[in-house]
Parts: structure tokens; sequence; C-alpha cells
């Protein structure tokens, strides 16, 4: 019976002819193969151990043309991101404009300007699409971009303090997202920290007495992540520009989020406007371009045209440079920095975070008025709730944000509803708050909902596509 069975298995030969035309198309003859062998494998397997009593030719090729998909499936896909946390950067940090994907679409599949003055007919340099912008918003002498704001971290302290010390204070040693730690930046750029103060008290006078023929930099770390409450004190870093100055020492600051709009009418005050801390006279600063900024992954450095000229003389600068796509969207999206309001309305993640409560709940409404028949029949009950929602990207790590958002009830178990949604082919992330699974609607738009019911309908029917 078992070796009847055996028999029938058909030859590899057999099998390649038979697979469906777009699978050749799409596989070369070495992946087909092993795939086969593979999948036979487990056939005889099965066979031999009595979990197979009979089968069809077409379950052996139905089984081969699964594996092969999963081949080319990809993992790295939207998802719909019910968590109301506007910036989340295991979900890509900020989401980009269709209008802008829109421009910058045909310098990607055309020949661009990347590195090429029209002018002249000659080399340009990739940096200076976005300096006089960037410079004519902040108010900043000069500028440079690099591939992400730790790289730029990386390329001031090495430009600046290599083998020289670096004065912080203890109480802005942060740490974000796990692999950026400032005392760990510091070793690698070759520089040396010397720390002040103490976790939540840091005088003028600490940094002063710690200065001295060594020092290289001032350096002042946004402490975007956290906050030090209750007794405390930290210079003022309009402050630290007098100390630095009177002792002809660059100061830096990271800056981390790169805010540019004034949200101070939203309820947004802990975070520094770029072109204050220009304003107050700080020599260097940093930020990066998918937090607060709302672009690409992306380090800008701006300031004083002395330093920025060194920095930029670096050799480690071509191993940290800006690659295209990112450079244009970042450049697409500093344009509407010109007019605050612009950027507040076009720029998504300001537009995530200055929306009313009421604006989410009718958002909601009309997803429940739109869809409740359709919910119903998968006996799923939604209702509107209020929750909190949060900036994330570590900024403004206290600000929460009244929002609105829907509440799932079946009688499926909330654990494995939340599962089934990870696994709809458009992932929706949901979060779990007391007891109720909770979809927060400030960071879902109108042009998800379709796929949003479709993956309840999915999760309920136990993970199934209808
Ligand atoms: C986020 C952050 C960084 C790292 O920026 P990336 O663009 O993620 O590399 C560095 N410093 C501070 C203060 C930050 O908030």
């Amino acid at each position: 019976m078992k070796n009847n069975l055996l028999r029938k298995i058909p030859k590899m030969d057999n099998l390649l002819n038979d697979l469906p035309d777009h699978y050749k198309v799409r596989f070369d003859n070495i992946h087909v193969k092993k795939t086969i062998k593979k999948i036979l494998n487990q056939f005889r397997i099965q066979i031999q151990s009595g979990q197979i009593e009979t089968f069809e030719n077409s379950d052996i090729m139905n089984q081969i043309v699964i594996e092969l998909d999963k081949m080319i499936e990809f993992t790295f896909k939207r998802v719909i991101n019910g968590t109301g946390i506007v910036l989340h950067t295991n979900l890509g940090r900020a989401v980009i404009s269709d209008a802008i994907i829109e421009e910058v679409s045909p310098l990607m599949t055309h020949y661009n300007t990347l590195e090429y003055d029209v002018e002249t007919g000659r080399r340009g340099i990739r940096y200076q699409h976005i300096e006089e912008k960037i410079c004519a918003i902040t108010g900043a002498e000069a500028a440079l971009i690099v591939n992400n704001n730790a790289a730029a971290v990386m390329l001031v302290l090495n430009t600046l303090a290599q083998n020289k010390e670096v004065i912080v204070s203890r109480g802005e040693l942060v740490e974000i997202g796990g692999s950026f730690r400032v005392p760990d930046v510091m070793k690698a750029s070759n520089s040396k920290l010397v720390e002040v103060g103490t976790t939540n008290k840091t005088h003028l006078k600490d940094y002063a007495s710690s200065i001295h023929e060594d020092t290289g930099l001032l350096m002042k770390v946004h402490t975007s992540n956290y906050k030090i409450l209750g007794f405390t004190s930290s210079v003022d870093a309009s402050e630290l520009v007098e100390l630095a100055n009177h002792n002809k020492i660059p100061l830096y600051e990271d800056l981390g989020s790169g805010l540019i709009v004034d949200l101070s009418p939203y309820g947004f005050t802990d975070e520094p406007l770029v072109q204050d801390s220009i304003a107050k006279g700080i020599d260097i600063l940093s930020f990066s371009g998918d937090k607060l900024f709302g672009g690409a992954q992306a380090g800008f450095i701006i300031g004083k045209k002395i330093y920025i000229d060194q920095i930029k003389k670096n050799q480690l600068l071509r191993a940290f440079r800006i690659d295209k796509f990112s450079l244009a969207v970042i450049d697409r999206t500093l344009n509407h920095y010109f007019s605050p309001s612009y950027a507040m309305q076009h720029i998504p993640t300001l537009k995530m975070l200055v929306i009313s409560q009421q604006e989410i709940k009718d958002k909601v409404s009309e997803f429940i008025k739109t869809f409740e028949n359709r919910l119903s029949h998968s006996n799923i009950i939604i209702t509107g709730i209020e929750t909190i929602a949060e900036v994330g990207g570590g900024a403004l790590p206290l600000e929460r944000l009244t929002s609105y958002g829907i509440s799932i009830v079946h009688e499926k178990s909330l654990n494995t509803i939340q599962n089934n949604l990870r696994k709809f082919k458009v992932p929706i992330v949901s979060v779990i708050i007391n007891d109720q699974l909770v979809l927060d609607f400030r960071t879902i738009s109108e042009d998800e909902f379709d796929d949003l019911v479709s993956g309840l309908e999915y999760a309920v029917a136990g993970g199934h596509h209808a």
C-alpha cells in the first residue's frame, strides 16, 4: 500500500513540465528543482509515516506552488496603524504624503540632477539642493544633510572634537531606541565624554569649571524621550552660548526631532523650535529628517559656516551620505515650511498631530455609519471610544493627546482577534487597553477604511480570507 503510493509520486521532469508558465518565467530552474525536491521529500515522509493514505498529483503541484509563492512574499509592506502613535519607529516613523511621492517618482525613474549643475554642465553637490532653503527657513548660515541624525552626531563630534573632550550634562546622556546612546556614540567618534553636574541638576559653573585646553566642544542633547521632573535645573542654551563664545569653544545641540512649526497653540510646548535654537546663537544643531520634521530618514546639520565647512571636509561624510530618494523627499518636504500653516495642512505627521478630537470623532462616526451593516453580519460590534494617543518617535514623551477610536467586541477572544488582525494581508496593529480591543483613528485615514473592514471580517472568521 505504502509502496504503491510511493511509486505514484510523479517524476521531477513531469512536475517541471506541468508547472504553470508564469512560475517558469519567475523562477530559475535551480529554485524550482530545489522546491520540488523539498515537497517530494515531505510527501515521502508523510506516506511512510501513514499520514498520507491517498493523494492526487495536483496536491503535490499545489504544495510546490504555495512554496514558490512564499519565496517571493514581502515581509516589508504597508500596515494600518491603530496604535495612535503618530511617529511609530517600528512602523516606519514619518508617513510621506502621496503628493510628495508623486513629485519624487519621476526623479527616481529617470536620471536627475543629484550631483549635476545644469548652469555649468559640471559636477554639482548633492547637499546644495537643500542648503539655501533650510538656511532661509531656520536662519542658519550653512547646512549639510546626512543619512540620519545618528550619523550627524557622529560627524559633528568626529570633526570638532576628535581626541578632545566634550562636556555634556549628566542629565542629558540619553539612549534612543536601544542602539543610540550618547556615551557610546562619543566613543565611536573618538571624542572623550566629560560628564558634568548630576542627573537632576546641572549648573553653568559645572560646565565652566570643566573647560580647559583639551575641551573641543560643549554639547547639549535634547532629552527627547524622557523628562526629569521635580527638583531639577539645567542650563539654558543661551547661557551656554555666552560661556562657549567667551572660551572660543563651539556649542553643539543635538535637537533630536527638528520641529519647525510652532505647535504651542495645540498644546505642545516642550519641544524647542529649530529656528529659536539658531536665534539663541548655538553654533551647530542637528536633527532627524523623519521625526517631527515629517520627511524621510535623514540628519540635518545646520549652523555657523566656519564649523559646517569643516564638517563638509570630513572623510566620514562619504560613508554617511544621504541617498537620492531620501534627499528628494526631504527637499520636497522642506518646501512646505515656507508657510507654517501650509506645512501643517500637508505634512502627514503634522496633520495627525494637530487634528482635533472632534475631527477624529467625525472620522469614527463616518466609519461606523458606512460599515455597521457589514460588520454586524460578522457579529462584530464596534463602538466609538475616547482614547489617548502619543506623538512617539521619542518626541514629547509626556504629551498625551486626547483622541478617539473604536472598541471591537465579538464572541472570539480579544487576543485571537488582535493576532488575526496582524496576519491580514494589510496587517492591522491594534492595542488592548482595559480589556478592550481598540483602534485609534488619529493614525488611520479614510483611504484605509475598506481594508480595515475586510481585516476585521478576516480576523473574526479565524484568520481566513473569505
Ligand atoms: C532620535 C534621536 C537621535 C537619532 O536620530 P536618527 O535620525 O534616528 O538617527 C539622536 N539624538 C536624539 C536626541 C534623538 O532624539
